[in-house]
């Protein structure tokens, strides 16, 4: 059986180890610490692209595809592990800026449900909401789904298909000879593989230094979250306005987020992080300011120029992968990419045009951001 190694255990590390699997490979996760604690559980776990019109096409045929594996694999982790990763299909109201117009032709073209609302009914649908000024809209399939449980679900069900974790155990880099990558050097020694994907999320472009191509400009960006004690029923659906969100969980928490800060690998969560989101989500849902803040957290998205992830091969080595780049999405298009690399390490046609997440240097072939 042939043997690959994934460098990290995030979501798209853990969902790339059961896609290659399932594909017939004895399949190794090296993670520098314990699997799914960075971005993957920072995440508020919107399934879609926030304002999903201003994304390249590129990011929302990943989106597409992953949206209707959701379900599948949501029920899966339940029904296997016995952790509930709370699928919800609430939906989500947009308020924004954009030009209606232009939403609207974009809805049509992507064959999206969505409903524009004029401000009672939004009021109306979320009571005590305060709704900024703008255009809103219903998006009535979008679900969401609660990180750290999914995480830990997804660990537990990886293992139990036989993928083995080597947690604490930090890459220092590929492996190669001849040409093909051979494996990954580690702080404990070189594990040898058939095949390596690097799935480091925000860390993954120095992995990839100095292997005769010029990484994908992958950077880390910060993101902070706050999450509410409140009432159950007080939110039932996501409300997204321009740049903050509120997510509702099944126990009556609501998540707000999130700030987007160029802090380099800083994963702090600050004092003024905390007062911008707490001021964002009592101005838009009064009821907050009264709810306990029960967390306060930070992770490092794994950013990108376009926001389109690399999902590709190396360039100038043999037997070497990478799924990373996916910035603020790598929630909701994990699946898809997962499925994607899989594919391409196998051998097999993917289901999904892989041109569009090629090596960025190798010049031109990436698709230009679409619509929006
Ligand atoms: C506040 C916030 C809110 C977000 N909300 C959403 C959302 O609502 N919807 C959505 O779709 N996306 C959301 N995202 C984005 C999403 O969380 C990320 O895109 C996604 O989690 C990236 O997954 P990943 O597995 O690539 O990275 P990570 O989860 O960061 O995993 C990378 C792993 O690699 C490991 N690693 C790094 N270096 C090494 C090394 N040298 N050796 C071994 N292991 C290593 C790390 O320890 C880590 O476990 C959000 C992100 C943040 C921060």
């Amino acid at each position: 059986m042939p043997h690959a190694l994934i460098a990290g255990g995030g979501l798209i590390g853990l969902l790339t180890a059961r896609e290659l699997r399932a594909r017939g490979f004895d399949v190794t996760v090296v993670e520098r610490g314990a699997c799914g604690r960075e971005a993957s559980w920072a995440g508020g776990g919107i399934l879609s692209p926030l304002h999903p019109w201003r994304f390249p096409d590129a990011v929302n045929a990943l989106a597409g595809h992953s949206q209707a594996l959701w379900p599948g694999l949501a029920e899966t982790l339940r029904e296997r592990t016995g952790i509930d990763p709370e699928y919800r299909t609430g939906g989500m109201i947009v308020i924004d800026d954009d030009d209606p117009a232009e939403v609207g032709a974009w809805v049509e073209r992507q064959g999206v449900a969505a409903t524009p609302l004029d401000r009672g009914q939004v009021t109306a649908m979320v009571p005590g909401l305060q709704p900024p000024a703008g255009h809103s809209w219903l998006l009535p399939d979008i679900a969401s789904i609660r990180n750290p449980r999914l995480l830990r679900a997804l660990i537990a069900l990886a293992v139990g298909e036989g993928v083995t974790l080597r947690e604490r155990t930090p890459v220092t880099g590929v492996a190669h000879a001849g040409g093909r990558a051979v494996g990954l050097d580690t702080t404990v020694g070189r594990i040898e593989a058939d095949a390596v994907v690097i799935c480091a999320g925000a860390w993954s472009k120095s992995l990839l230094s100095g292997l005769d191509a010029e990484p994908p400009g992958i950077r880390p960006v910060r993101g902070q979250m706050l999450a509410f004690a409140a009432s159950p029923g007080l939110l039932e659906r996501i409300v997204l306005t321009e740049g903050y969100y509120l997510i509702p969980r099944a126990d009556g928490t609501v998540l707000a987020g999130s700030t987007v800060e160029d802090a380099g690998f800083d994963s702090t969560a600050t004092h003024s992080g905390r007062a911008e989101l707490f001021d964002a989500a009592a101005r838009l849902l009064p009821p907050l300011a009264e709810a306990p803040v029960r967390a306060h957290w930070a992770g490092l998205r794994p950013g990108s120029d376009d926001g389109i992830p690399t999902i590709a091969p190396h360039p100038a080595l043999a037997g070497l992968w990478i799924n990373a780049g996916h910035f603020r999405n790598g929630i909701v298009t994990a699946p898809a990419s997962a499925a994607l690399t899989a594919d391409l390490v196998a051998g097999r046609t993917p289901a999904l045009d892989p041109t569009p997440y090629l090596w960025p240097p190798a010049a031109g072939v990436r698709a230009t951001p679409g619509s929006g």
